[in-house]
């Protein structure tokens, strides 16, 4: 089998590798899109294809998936497809009616009479995220996908590295906190203990700012607030997700549960409009916030992308408001800007605004990802979603990893 990897070599983002089989069949797993813009290069989107594999619903990882041929059949899992639609949704962007073909999780199927794949489900920081075993020519390369194990799912790590596949040829594995800090919240459950102690002293709201499609962290957020007797709102945005994750798992809240409230934000309610979501436009508006805010504003912990400054300006003539930044640090940077990013590091300075940063990350630490490669013993070990792949193999080398191979983008190796 020969593989190559289009983009991920030297970088986290716009990661695809492409594996070719001895009859000339292509199987792509991943297109992504880049995370900045030092790489713009991605004429390999046009190359010929016989599929594609998605492993997780994350932009780096699906992002370029549109620019494929109608034809090619895209497997993914249902959740990962909804949660990527209802993105769309609410930027009243129309779906991409691809050629998806509904994987599952555990559930073994053969692609092009070739390549047999075998998706895992692995703990990160969105709710559906696969790693993939994939046998063909009688070789076995197994892609771990983006993965953690010290999320809310960290169960996942410790099945598959208890019971790992054997003889495998070829490990694709993620890099990403190779040099990156580690955190001083090591856990998604350290996460929850250091809010609930925010939350248990707040004078005034607290605005929690993280990505509504990672789940775990609401959660900590929905638990915090449930242990200190606050009211969480919510936007229709998370609410709508929250109806998604919840047809795979039952233990997710929902706008009915009664520490939970919704911001019928009217952007966001006009842009679901339609008969399909009547019953729940219906429900939000039963569930919606009221003014109470005002009256008892230590009584509400907001989770959002971007607090509306209008409220922060209205709320912040009382006590001090604490902003909790809860996702990646980059998203602060100017090398990384978002549309919150301007407005989020202003609020540091200022002086009614206590800021504060909690955080633990979506990907293994090294440890993590050293005792996941032994588990796995490969072969060959080749990093890929890391802007450090000399680091990675110093590092594994250090614990007595000596297969570690580090590959060039774009070019293609027989294994
Ligand atoms: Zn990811
Ligand atoms: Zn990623």
């Amino acid at each position: 089998m020969k593989v190559k990897i289009y983009r991920g070599t030297h970088e986290i983002g716009g990661t695809c590798v492409e594996l070719t089989a001895g009859n000339g069949k292509k199987l792509w797993i991943d297109l992504g899109a880049p995370l900045n813009s030092s790489n713009p290069d991605i004429s390999y989107v046009k190359n010929r294809v016989d599929a594609l594999l998605i492993s997780h619903p994350h932009q780096d990882h699906h992002g370029l998936m549109e620019n494929i041929g109608s034809e090619v059949p895209i497997f993914i899992g249902q959740l990962s497809l909804d949660l990527i639609n209802a993105a769309k949704l609410f930027r009243a962007i129309p779906a991409f009616p691809g050629n998806f073909k509904k994987i599952e999780a555990w559930k073994a199927f053969t692609i092009a009479d070739t390549f047999k794949v075998t998706p895992f489900l692995v703990d990160h920081s969105t709710p559906e995220a696969f790693a993939f075993l994939i046998d063909a020519d009688n070789k076995r390369v197994f892609y771990s996908g983006d993965f953690r194990a010290t999320g809310r799912k960290n169960i996942l790590y410790k099945k598959l590295t208890d019971k790992p596949p054997g003889n495998i040829d070829l490990l694709l594995m993620e890099g990403t906190m190779v040099q990156r800090e580690s955190h001083q919240y090591p856990k998604e459950d350290s996460v929850e203990q250091a809010m609930y102690h925010i939350f248990k002293e707040q004078k005034n709201s607290s605005f929690v700012v993280s990505s509504a499609q990672n789940i775990d962290r609401l959660v900590s957020v929905y638990r915090a607030c449930k242990r200190t007797g606050k009211q969480l709102v919510i936007d229709i945005y998370t609410a709508w997700l929250l109806e998604l994750v919840r047809k795979k798992s039952k233990n997710i809240p929902v706008m009915e549960w009664p520490e939970i409230k919704v911001y019928r934000h009217p952007g966001q309610a006009e842009k679901i409009k339609g008969s399909i979501y009547d019953t729940f436009l219906q429900r939000v508006t039963e569930h919606k916030t009221d003014n109470s805010v005002f009256t008892n504003p230590p009584g509400y912990v907001y989770f959002v992308r971007c607090p509306s400054e209008k409220l922060i300006n209205r709320l912040k003539v009382n006590e001090i408001i604490n902003i909790i930044y809860s996702q990646w640090e980059g998203y602060l940077m100017k090398e990384y800007e978002q549309y919150f990013t301007g407005y989020l590091n202003s609020l540091k300075a200022d002086n009614q605004i206590n800021f504060t940063k909690i955080h633990t990350s979506g990907h293994a630490t090294v440890p993590d990802l050293i005792y996941f490669a032994k588990a796995i013993d490969p072969k060959i070990i080749v990093p890929i979603h890391t802007g450090y792949p000399e680091t990675f193999k110093k590092e594994f080398e250090k614990e007595g990893i000596k297969n570690i191979i580090l590959w060039e983008d774009g070019k293609e190796y027989e294994i």
